[in-house]
């Protein structure tokens, strides 16, 4: 027997992280570290908030779970605090990011159905998207890497090229149902939807009758300093996934949608077993606590603006490897001018500084939205020794 008893999907590195406080993880072998990756954009609070911890022991000792067959007082409330913050009527709580997105896409579906065009399934999505690993998430990326021997995926999706308004309006047909986007792509590389192209997909909605899906799992829940990344542009979705950072590590996700896109997800039509129990929705009720906190946003747009100097400042000192900053927030990424992976795993092995990379040689940085400047200033000191004495394979 050689595979491993954890399915070895993951190519995983060497930290084994046994605790968390704040912005840094001990590993087992006692080694501290800078998290700035934060579980991939999902521990907003950092590790071991007590806010989080306690609601989720709490919780736990009083109802943890029951069936969504059953009324939940504790649903209920969560869902009011999202309706009355965002622009959705209506929330479906799931357990993932890649089940919030499976239900956009089952609600975008739904709709058409229900208005007498059930012909209208196809959603434009676009190159070096990723929306989660489920045969329909991989289904709505073209991205090979994702995909191979999968197949066959499920039909009912159209690829266009991202920030590329004219191509994605092209593809509009008596079979599309609408869009299906992120504001700002993670996995992608951190790369931004420019104003002209996001404004002009929505447009494109309202005039052809198309629904805006937007897909928020990342890039939504505060991190670009707004509470969501569409804000930034003065539009609303139709429907929108959210995940990652709206259980701070608890496994949490969220389908948003008003009252008319949702028209279609009448009683029966979509379910989970877990999907919304008590013990989720004290997470997301704590999270939610702080994040909506008077000042709270401003902080995170006020150290992303602290974290993007701190590095457009480093980036002349280092001119062979690093070439550019991206990103809102704190949600940024830097780009490189060698392998973004290699120089991830360097600064890790041997600065104690955690990160992750992303398409396009960039690397993510993606801190705790509960930072303070000496973070930002010990995250760049790391980077900075790591970039003098970082040598780029040759064949980078
Ligand atoms: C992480 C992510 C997903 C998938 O979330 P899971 O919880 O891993 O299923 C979907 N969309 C985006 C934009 C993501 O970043």
């Amino acid at each position: 027997m050689t595979i491993t008893p954890l399915m070895p999907v993951y190519p995983r590195c060497g930290v084994r992280p046994v605790r968390g406080e704040g912005a840094y993880l001990f590993g087992e072998d006692g080694q501290q570290y800078l998290d700035f990756a934060s579980g991939i954009a999902v521990n907003a609070l950092g590790h071991a908030h007590p806010h989080l911890t306690k609601a989720i022991a709490d919780q736990a000792a009083t109802l943890m779970h029951v069936s969504n067959l059953y009324g939940s007082p504790q649903g209920e409330h969560l869902a009011q605090r999202l309706v009355d913050n965002t622009f959705a009527d209506t929330v479906f709580f799931t357990n993932s990011g890649a089940e919030a997105v499976e239900c956009a896409i089952k609600t975008a579906r739904r709709y058409h159905f229900a208005n007498g065009n059930p012909e209208r399934h196809t959603l434009i999505t676009f190159d070096t998207a990723f929306h989660g690993r489920t045969l329909g998430a991989i289904s709505a990326t073209n991205q090979a890497k994702m995909r191979d021997g999968f197949e066959p995926l499920l039909p009912g999706f159209a690829y266009a090229k991202f920030n590329d308004l004219e191509g994605a309006l092209a593809l509009i047909d008596d079979h599309t149902a609408g869009f299906l986007v992120e504001p700002i792509q993670g996995e992608g590389g951190i790369r931004q939807a420019s104003p002209e192209f996001l404004q002009g997909l929505r447009k494109a909605c309202d005039e052809h009758g198309l629904l805006l899906v937007l897909d928020e799992v990342q890039c939504g829940y505060g991190r670009t300093g707004k509470f969501f990344a569409h804000e930034l542009y003065g539009i609303t979705p139709d429907i929108m996934s959210v995940a990652k950072g709206i259980g701070g590590g608890f496994p949490l996700g969220a389908c948003l949608a008003t009252e008319e896109a949702a028209k279609g997800m009448v009683a029966g039509t979509h379910g989970s077993t877990y999907g919304g129990n008590p013990l989720a929705m004290a997470a997301g009720e704590a999270i939610l606590d702080v994040i909506l906190e008077d000042g709270f946003l401003d902080h995170v747009a006020t150290m992303g603006d602290r974290l993007r100097q701190g590095l457009e400042q480093m980036i002349p000192n280092h001119d062979h490897l690093f070439d550019s900053v991206r990103g809102t927030g704190l949600m940024l990424g830097l780009k490189l001018k060698s392998d973004s992976r290699a120089f991830v795993a360097f600064a890790r092995d041997h600065h104690n500084l955690l990160l992750v990379s992303a398409g396009e040689n960039v690397i993510r940085i993606l801190p705790p939205l509960v930072i303070d400047e000496n973070h930002i200033a010990e995250c760049i000191d790391k980077l900075s020794t790591a970039a003098r004495v970082y040598v780029p394979a040759a064949d980078d």
